[in-house]
């Protein structure tokens, strides 16, 4: 996008003036849920080394988020009652929640506030203006702060009342630990690549990735790999005029699959795509077939689910290579062990390249969970959606707000 500015010149936390000042903190809260209770706290974690540093500086923190997907009206099911109280466990102090977004309730207990404590207000989808960025909800939150901080990185390519329209509005801002850890990692798979640059994707909608693909393309040099597993690879293989059985494929894509294998070719850059597969009878199967694309054939009740192991062996040497590995996307159907190889193989290569390695993506973070080497990776990134987003547009809604000089008539 012509008129992104460079996101690595974000001011950080280190730099904003905090001690005793109410500073907005925009945290990606949005954690599964189950009976009422925080089923996985991993995202409430990850904006802890900012909390806590705003906390020891003296801020006096007003912490917005949102929580699944309210109607823009207050939903006790999407309350952050239950964030609010792990949030107060893990951080050894107390967390006050107002019942409303903004209001005379809010800003009388934002006016309480001392230095170090720390307020969350309720679900910011609570309020229909979140989403639309509207003008007098986002002059709301503004008016609760004198400074505003962005660590919700997998919020951030969404240009939303807290995101964007706050920012515009407050003059101190800065990017959170979070948010400059992501800024940081991704800059280096975004702006100075290093090569050999490997990327993996795989996953299930080759419409989403296909544009990323591209964008990655455009910074390739002769040497360079893309490397294609999951149900991505389905759609380039049956475009190639494979046989693919039932498996998931879109057959919309087929001129893209070719326009990008036409385009890698001109750049000299490798596109490899599997070379035998796994299959079975539907998603639940409970064994695998191996074949060869060359000269197998898929029956047509039969599903390509993983990758194949020569395939696993050839990617993982391609990996090993590297001197920079973006992954986003599974092998396979991960879900089911008998399809899991092929994506644990993935994970076990990157875990091992010595190169700068990212993973992006819901999915893929959650199969190196699985896989037990996710401490091996040099950066994981908490955005799934966000990170696709930064590496085709080279930067976020959420980042340029935080470069934009205020809105604020003097
Ligand atoms: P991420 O969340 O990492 O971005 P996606 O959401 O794009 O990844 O894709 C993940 C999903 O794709 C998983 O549920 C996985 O089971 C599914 N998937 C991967 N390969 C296949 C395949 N060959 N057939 C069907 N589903 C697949
Ligand atoms: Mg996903």
């Amino acid at each position: 996008m012509a008129t992104t500015a460079d996101p690595l010149a974000i001011s950080t936390i280190d730099r904003l003036d905090v001690g005793n000042r109410r500073v907005f903190v925009r945290v990606d809260f949005n954690v599964p849920l189950k009976d009422g209770q925080v089923r996985d706290d991993t995202r409430i974690r990850a904006t802890l080394p900012t909390l806590r540093k705003l906390q020891e500086r003296g801020a006096r923190l007003i912490l917005g988020s949102h929580l699944g997907r309210p109607d823009g009206a207050p939903d006790p099911k999407y309350s952050m009652e239950p964030v609010g109280a792990r949030l107060a466990e893990l951080l050894g102090c107390e967390v006050r929640l107002p019942d409303e977004v903004v209001g005379d309730g809010v800003t009388k207990l934002v006016h309480d506030t001392r230095a170090g404590q720390i307020v969350l207000l309720e679900n910011l989808r609570w309020h229909p203006g979140e989403t639309k960025n509207d003008p007098a909800f986002a002059q709301a939150l503004a008016s609760l702060c004198d400074a505003y901080v962005n660590d919700a990185f997998g919020a951030s390519h969404r240009a939303h009342a807290s995101i964007v329209g706050v920012p515009a509005l407050v003059a101190d801002k800065a990017a959170g630990l979070l948010l400059a850890a992501e800024v940081e990692a991704l800059g280096r798979v975004i702006h100075h690549p290093e090569h050999p640059f490997v990327t993996v994707v795989g996953g299930a909608k080759v419409s989403d990735k296909l544009p990323v693909l591209l964008a990655i393309l455009d910074r390739l040099r002769p040497g360079d790999s893309i490397l294609i597993g999951g149900a991505m690879a389905n759609t380039f293989l049956a475009a190639a005029g494979v046989g693919v059985g039932s498996s998931l494929f879109e057959l919309d894509r087929f001129a893209d699959c070719k326009n990008l294998l036409t385009r890698a070719g001109a750049r000299d850059v490798r596109v490899l795509l599997p070379t035998d597969l796994r299959v079975g009878v539907g998603t639940k199967a409970t064994t695998a077939r191996v074949i060869q694309v060359e000269s197998g054939t898929i029956a047509d009740e039969e599903m390509a689910l993983d990758i194949g192991p020569a395939t696993a062996a050839r990617f993982r040497a391609a990996i090993l290579g590297a001197k920079l590995v973006f992954w986003n996307g599974p092998m396979g159907l991960f879900e089911n062990p008998v399809f899991a190889e092929g994506t644990l193989a993935v994970a076990k290569a990157v875990a091992d390249c010595g190169g700068f390695t990212v993973v992006g993506g819901g999915d893929s973070v959650a199969a190196l969970q699985d896989s037990g080497v996710a401490d091996k990776i040099s950066h994981i990134s908490t955005g799934g959606g966000a990170s696709l987003e930064m590496i085709e547009s080279g930067s976020l809604p959420g980042i340029d707000a935080l470069l934009l000089p205020t809105n604020r008539s003097a």
